[in-house]
Parts: structure tokens; C-alpha cells; sequence
């Protein structure tokens, strides 16, 4: 544990801390706005904090018996407080949260503060209804739109790349998956308040956004003029602003792919050709068990398409090893899928039951070695097309957008269009533009490269 510095003086400490994937990091830093007008100052370490926040994730193996251990190290932090004769307020925000409600507080009563996804707008008043009554404030309702409707706006410039939540919640029901129970039904926030914030964004120095939201393709904002705008119409309007030279979206689902959305990889420049799709298998048996609601066919036929409309298309992907039922012949054909795609980058993962999911209670469980062994022969062929992928950089000249100065002095860092980070030799001064860059080494991880003339840009 480190030493913390004081915060800006008059201000409070608020420590957060952020588990899981990229919503929940936006989530913080709006809970950090939120709490902003109270005085309180985001700190980099929970010791000699006013207020500690655990924004929890439930796709964590474990993520209860992680988060009370957790606890369990703050109860300590916040005693030894209390004995200095000062106050620490703890709360725990996110899908742990919301799935476990009141049983949070019955096992750490010391904990003050019990909030769901949805309800983050009201954490101000959460904090004085505790330190009113002495008593822990739980929270987990569902009412998406009135976050959204109350959440301050958004204070804290994010940088050269920012996030920005357009869509919330989910109503697939993926045999394995928790979003649904955590953070509700799908719900769109509306076009105006997307785009006023995209703005913003830009005015602090945003050039690169990525849209965020549990399944972000099925996003269906209600116009100012009526009627409801898709992803692609929303894309098109964003692509307008000036100063947005790149964006992406993530995480999208299949079968919300339109030929509209398809349509925008052809004909929009600002949107990069890189798509996080996530396939979780290749068998039909086990997409169906998933509940995924299409065929592998169906999922490469989709990929054939989008790499006909923008050819230069990289994907990503999410696989899943050993969802109940899952046979030797149904991994082979996860492995077929993933030869035939050939990912940039992927994330996979071994099924671990998550309480309350339709697959946590299904039979014909895989054993554990198999599960691992699956795993490695998964991974072991994603990192050879990662490689691959990056290796087939090497000798070309790409736009790279500089989003901060590199590890070494003199070094500059930035992204591709395909998401892999750059490191470049160059001025700092180049901070937010997008130059070309002639790549010398294509690496597993990253690539490195030197600056070059404008005319050799290729992609
Ligand atoms: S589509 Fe995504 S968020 Fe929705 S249930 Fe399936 S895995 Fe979960």
C-alpha cells in the first residue's frame, strides 16, 4: 500500500476502484462528477481516504468472495481511521452490487453504502442519508433513464481517447451471462444528450471516442425530430463533428449487425476498421445451449460481409471453453471457426458458472483439466494470429493517432486503426494528431516505428 498524497486543499479524499470492462471505468468517473460538488477529489490510494468506492464486476471468477476479502482489508483502513477520530465512508457500486443487495451489509456491516448500476445519480444523497441516520443505504433499483436524466455532465476531460456510454443493459440472455439480472433491460440513452457529450469530449481534447454499452449494436436512441436512430445513423451524425478524427464501438452483438451498420464501415473514414465481435463458439450445439441466437454459419457469412464492405477490417472476439455440454467435436469446430476468421485479438475465457444464470444449473458439466486444456490450444492459436496479424504491419506505412508520450524519453505512444499501440520516436508537440508512421517491427503485443512522409500513408 502506498502513502497518499493530501488532495487539492478543503477537499475530501475519494478513493475508486474499477473492476471489469470499460463501462465500469466510465461508471467511476461519472461517480467522481457526481460526487465532484460535494467537495470530494479523486486520490490514487485508499489509505487516509474520506470515502472509498469498490465498483465491482461480476464476470470476475469469484467476484463475491473477492470483493468481501477486499473488504475486509478496508474495514481496517477505515477502523484505524475512525480511531485518528476521522470518518471513512465505504461503498460498493456495480454488479456485485446490484446482484447482492442487502446481503452485502448483513455480512459487512461496517459497509456504508450498497448501490446498483442505475442508480449512481443518486449517490450525493445516499452519502447524507448515511451520515443522517448512521445506517447503511442500499440501493438497487432499476430505473436506467432517470441516471442518465440526473448524472451531472461530464467534468473530467478523459484525454486523447475517451469512452462515452450510449446504451445500458441487455435482453439477449445469454445462458452464462449475468447482464441481464445486473444491469437490466436494454435501454438507449437519446441522440441529443449523446451527441452533446461527444462534443464536449472533443472541446477537451478528445479525437478518438468509442461508444460504449453491453450490447451496443442494438442501440436505438430517440431522435429530437421523433422516431429512433440505429448505431449507423448515429455514427454519421457523430462522424460530423469536427475534430473527431476516429471512432469505435464495443461490445456489439451478431445479430444486431444491420446492413445499415455495415454500410457505415464502407462509407464512414472516421469509423476504424476494427470490430470486437464476439463469436464464444464455433459449434451450433453450444451457440444454441448459449442461447446466441445464430449459427456459426451465420456468423461467418456476417464477417464475409463486413469484410466486404471495409476489406481492410480487423476483428476481435470472445470465446468460451467448456460451457456445460460442450463435446470434444463442438471444440473442434470452435477451433475451424477461429482458423477461418483469422482474429487480430481475442479474449477467451474458461466457463465458470455465475449464480443465478440459466448455465449454472445445466448438466453435463466439463471438467476442469479439459477446460484447460481447451483453453490452451484456444489461446495458443489466438496468439498466433495476434502475431500474425501485427507481423503483417511490418514495412507498411499507417495513420497512427499520438494519444501521450511513450515509456522512453523521446518516445512518443499511439494506436493504429487496428487498436495495436505504437511506439514512435518523435515530439510531444505531436500529442492528439494522427501522423503516418512506417512500421519497423511488428511485435506479439505492440509494434514500433519510426515517422514518415505523409504521401506513404496506406490504410
Ligand atoms: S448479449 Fe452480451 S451482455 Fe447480453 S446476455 Fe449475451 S453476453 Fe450478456
Amino acid at each position: 500500500m502506498t502513502e497518499n498524497p493530501p488532495p487539492p486543499s478543503g477537499k475530501k479524499r475519494l478513493f475508486l476502484r474499477s473492476w471489469g470492462c470499460q463501462m465500469n471505468v466510465y461508471d467511476s468517473a461519472r461517480m467522481a462528477d457526481v460526487l465532484a460538488p460535494l467537495g470530494y477529489a479523486p486520490v490514487d490510494a485508499p489509505e487516509g481516504a474520506d470515502m472509498i468506492i469498490l465498483n465491482t464486476c461480476h464476470i470476475r471468477e469469484k467476484a463475491t468472495e473477492k470483493l468481501f476479502s477486499e473488504l475486509g482489508r478496508l474495514r481496517q483502513l477505515k477502523q484505524a481511521r475512525e480511531a485518528e477520530g476521522g470518518e471513512m465512508v465505504l461503498a460498493v457500486a456495480g454488479c456485485v452490487a446490484q446482484a447482492e443487495g442487502a446481503e452485502i451489509t448483513a455480512r459487512a456491516p461496517y459497509v456504508d453504502i450498497v448501490l446498483g448500476p442505475q442508480s449512481y445519480h443518486k449517490l450525493p444523497e445516499m452519502v447524507a442519508r448515511a451520515a443522517r441516520t448512521g445506517r447503511a443505504v442500499v440501493e438497487t433499483d432499476f430505473p436506467v433513464e432517470e441516471k442518465f436524466d440526473f448524472l451531472p455532465e461530464v467534468s473530467a476531460p478523459q484525454g486523447i481517447t475517451a469512452f462515452l456510454t450510449i446504451q445500458e443493459g441487455c435482453d439477449k440472455f445469454c445462458s452464462f451471462c449475468v447482464v441481464p439480472y445486473t444491469r437490466g433491460a436494454e435501454y438507449s440513452r437519446p441522440v441529443a444528450a449523446v451527441l452533446a457529450e461527444a462534443r464536449k469530449l472533443v472541446g477537451q481534447g478528445a479525437r478518438e471516442i468509442t461508444l460504449l454499452g453491453q450490447n451496443v449494436n442494438a442501440y436505438h436512441g430517440a431522435a429530437e425530430e421523433g422516431g429512433e436512430w440505429g448505431l449507423a445513423q448515429l455514427l454519421r451524425a457523430l462522424a460530423e463533428i469536427p475534430g473527431l478524427d476516429r471512432l469505435r464501438y464495443t461490445t456489439s452483438h451478431p445479430r444486431d449487425m444491420d446492413e445499415a451498420l455495415i454500410a457505415a464501415h464502407r462509407d464512414i473514414p472516421a469509423v476504424m476498421p476494427f470490430l470486437h465481435l464476439p463469436v464464444q463458439s464455433g459449434s451450433d450445439r453450444v451457440l444454441a445451449a448459449m442461447n446466441r441466437g445464430h449459427t456459426a454459419k451465420e456468423y461467418l457469412a456476417l464477417v464475409d460481409r463486413l469484410r466486404a464492405a471495409r476489406p481492410d477490417l480487423a476483428l476481435s472476439t470472445d470465446i468460451i471453453v467448456g460451457h456445460p455440454g460442450e463435446t470434444e467435436a463442438d471444440h473442434e469446430a470452435t477451433m475451424a471457426l477461429i482458423r477461418r476468421v483469422k482474429f487480430a485479438q481475442a479474449f477467451s475465457f474458461k466457463y465458470s458458472p455465475r449464480p443465478g444464470t440459466p448455465a449454472a444449473g445445466a448438466p453435463h458439466r466439463v471438467d476442469e483439466a479439459t477446460k484447460d486444456r481447451r483453453l490452451q490450444e484456444v489461446q495458443a492459436l489466438l496468439r498466433d494470429q495476434q502475431a500474425e496479424f501485427n507481423a503483417s504491419l511490418t514495412g507498411r506505412t499507417v495513420p497512427v493517432l499520438f494519444t501521450g508520450p511513450g515509456r522512453q524519453a523521446g518516445q512518443l505512444s499511439g494506436r493504429t486503426p487496428w487498436l495495436q499501440p505504437v511506439h514512435v520516436p518523435g515530439s510531444l508537440s505531436l500529442i492528439g494528431a494522427t501522423a503516418p508512421v512506417f512500421i519497423r517491427a511488428g511485435n506479439p503485443n505492440s509494434l514500433a516505428g519510426e515517422l514518415a512522409q505523409q504521401e506513404k500513408t496506406a490504410a
